[in-house]
């Protein structure tokens, strides 16, 4: 779904991301973690081509992004970061059809989307799609930015510390949410935290970077049962 075939990022002298080889399944949730400055952000922000690679190649879906419109590309590929930045003076309805709005659905399809997407959250669409950002929570909020990420059907999500800014109950019950919702809709998720608990809870796979590099790339399990080295080992000890 998502190939990555010795991906290099540079800023000047400085490489961030050092030749990265990762291959993502379709439906897969993968995590990456490591700690600040490894490259997390800018690893994802290449999928999108929010940051464009010095070398290597990277394929969505079989094509080679660098020979796609980014405007095209971003249409596929939802994303989610910690600041979610709703549009204060439009409707929860009006945040979360943009994307559809852009790609020319109707009125009629547009308002059926928002209501199914607030009902895969438990969010009645009578008492929220016509409320404004500011007469909702943080943790609502933050819905609200995944709902949009999802609305326009793409089979591919890139959270950045989505749930970064919420306060630890309203952050658990978010992750059970995707979790729930990934079980429901099959997405390819690539999501970025430096909360392992977190990672442990919503992974399929966990990439561990340091240096731009991968260090282990293993399902929960192996990562607890079976640490590739003594960073690993005190990686874990330190984000539990
Ligand atoms: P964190 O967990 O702190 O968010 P991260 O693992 O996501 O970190 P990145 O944001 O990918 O790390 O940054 C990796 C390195 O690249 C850092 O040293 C950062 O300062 C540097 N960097 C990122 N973006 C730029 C930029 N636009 N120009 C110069 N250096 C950058």
């Amino acid at each position: 779904m998502i190939k990555f075939e010795k991906l290099t990022k540079s800023f000047g002298n400085l490489v961030v991301v050092d030749q990265l080889d990762l291959h993502i399944q379709e439906g897969e949730f993968l995590v990456l973690i490591g700690p600040s400055g490894c490259g997390k952000t800018t690893t994802l922000k290449m999928i999108n081509r929010l940051v464009e690679p010095t070398s290597g190649s990277l394929f969505v879906k079989g094509r080679n992004i660098m020979e796609m419109n980014p405007v095209m590309l971003r249409r596929e590929i939802g994303y989610v970061i910690q600041q979610i930045g709703l549009f204060p003076n439009m409707s929860i309805q009006e945040n979360v059809d943009v994307v559809p709005r852009l790609l020319g659905w109707d009125k009629e399809r547009r308002l059926k989307r928002v209501r199914e997407l607030l009902e895969l959250v438990d969010m009645d669409p009578d008492l929220y799609a016509h409320r404004y950002p500011n007469e909702l929570s943080g943790g609502q909020q933050q819905r609200i930015g995944v709902l949009r990420a999802l609305a326009a059907e793409p089979s591919i999500i890139l959270m950045d510390e989505p749930f970064g800014a919420l306060d630890p109950i309203t952050r658990e019950s978010l992750q059970d949410e995707l979790k729930n919702l990934q079980s429901k809709l099959h997405k390819t998720i690539v999501f970025v935290t430096h909360d392992m608990d977190e990672a442990l809870k919503l992974a399929d796979r966990i990439v561990l970077m340091k240096d731009g590099k991968i260090v282990q790339l293993d399902t929960p399990d192996r990562l607890l049962r079976k640490p590739a080295n003594d960073f690993v080992i005190d990686f874990i000890g330190k984000h539990r």
